[in-house]
C-alpha cells in the first residue's frame, strides 16, 4: 500500500485540514519489477554474443589475423555470434510486440491435413540433418480458426525444440484429433461439432526434470544453458508459443520425463467469434 497525507487549504489559503490517499500499488510494483529484470536480462543475453564479437575482432586486429587458419576459425565465430544476436533480437522484438497485443490476429479456417504437412516440409531438412524422423497423425477432416502464420510459428517452434533436442535417430511425432467431451462419446460422427481440437507433439529426446516442467515457458528460462546456446537457441521460443497459443484463447501443457522425451498438448478453440 501506498500511503499519501495531502494539505486541502480553503479559497482564503486557509489549512482545512488532511487529505488521506491509499493507493494498492502492489499490481504496480510487480509490473514495474518484471519490465526491470526483463530489462536486465535482455541486457545480460545481449552482452555475451557482443563480448565475443568484440573479443574475437579485437584478437585478430592484434595479429591473428596473419595466421589464416586462427583467422577463419575467429571469423566463423563472430559471424555465428552476430547471427545469433539478430535472432535474439528478432525474438525480443516479436516478444514485446505479442506482450503489448500489437499483433493483429488474421483468422480463417485452416484444414489441419494439408496445413500439417506443409508445416512439416519446413521442418524436414532440420530433421534430416540430425536423422530424426518426424512422423504426423492428422485426422481427416478437422478444421480450426486460426491465424495461419501464427499456428505456423506455434507448430515449427515446438517441432524445432523437438529436433533440438532429441539425439540422433530419434523421432517428433505430431497427433492432431478433436478433443471428445464425455458426452460426445458413442455419438455418430456427422452428429458432433467439436468445440477444441489438441495437437499433440511428441519426442523421443532428453526431457525435462519435473522441477524445471512449470518454468521452461518464463522468458529466457533453459534448463542447460550450454546446450541451449549450442543448438542456436534463445530461450525465448516457448514464451513466444505459450502467448500465441493463449492469444488463440488455447492453452498448452507439457508433460516430460528425463531421458525418455516430452509431450506438448495444445488445445484450441474450434471457432474463435
Ligand atoms: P531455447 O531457445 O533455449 O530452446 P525455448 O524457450 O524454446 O528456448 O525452451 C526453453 C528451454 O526448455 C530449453 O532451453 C530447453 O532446456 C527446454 N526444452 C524446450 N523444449 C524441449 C524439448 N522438446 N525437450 C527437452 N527440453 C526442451
Amino acid at each position: 500500500l501506498d500511503l499519501n497525507l495531502v494539505p486541502i487549504f480553503d479559497g482564503n489559503e486557509e489549512f482545512g485540514g488532511v487529505l488521506l490517499v491509499l493507493q494498492d500499488v502492489s499490481a504496480i510494483k510487480r509490473l514495474e519489477r518484471m519490465r526491470s529484470e526483463f530489462v536486465a536480462n535482455v541486457s545480460h543475453e545481449l552482452k555475451t554474443p557482443i563480448a565475443a564479437v568484440k573479443g574475437f575482432a579485437e584478437t585478430l586486429l592484434g595479429g591473428a589475423v596473419n595466421d589464416p587458419e586462427t583467422a577463419r576459425s575467429f571469423l566463423q565465430i563472430i559471424f555465428d555470434e552476430s547471427d545469433r544476436l539478430n535472432r535474439l533480437i528478432g525474438d525480443i522484438l516479436e516478444l514485446s510486440k505479442i506482450e503489448s497485443r500489437r499483433v493483429p490476429l488474421m483468422f480463417s479456417p485452416i484444414e489441419l491435413e494439408p496445413f500439417m504437412s506443409k508445416t512439416v516440409e519446413l521442418m524436414e531438412s532440420e530433421a534430416v540433418r540430425k536423422d530424426i524422423g518426424i512422423t504426423m497423425k492428422v485426422e481427416p477432416g478437422l478444421y480450426v480458426e486460426a491465424d495461419e502464420d501464427r499456428l505456423r510459428q506455434i507448430v515449427m517452434n515446438l517441432l524445432s525444440n523437438g529436433i533440438n533436442y532429441t539425439p540422433e535417430g530419434g523421432v517428433v511425432s505430431i497427433l492432431v484429433e478433436p478433443v471428445l467431451l464425455p458426452w460426445m462419446e458413442g455419438m455418430n460422427e456427422e452428429d458432433v461439432d467439436y468445440e477444441h481440437i489438441r495437437i499433440m507433439i511428441t519426442d523421443t529426446g532428453i526431457g525435462i526434470p519435473k522441477k524445471d516442467l512449470p518454468r521452461v515457458f518464463e522468458r529466457f528460462y533453459r534448463v542447460d544453458k550450454a546446450r541451449s546456446r549450442s543448438s542456436g537457441g534463445t530461450g525465448l521460443g516457448l514464451s513466444i508459443v505459450k502467448h500465441l497459443v493463449e492469444l488463440h484463447r488455447g492453452s498448452i501443457e507439457l508433460d516430460s520425463n528425463v531421458g525418455i522425451g516430452s509431450t506438448f498438448t495444445i488445445e484450441l478453440p474450434v471457432l474463435q467469434q
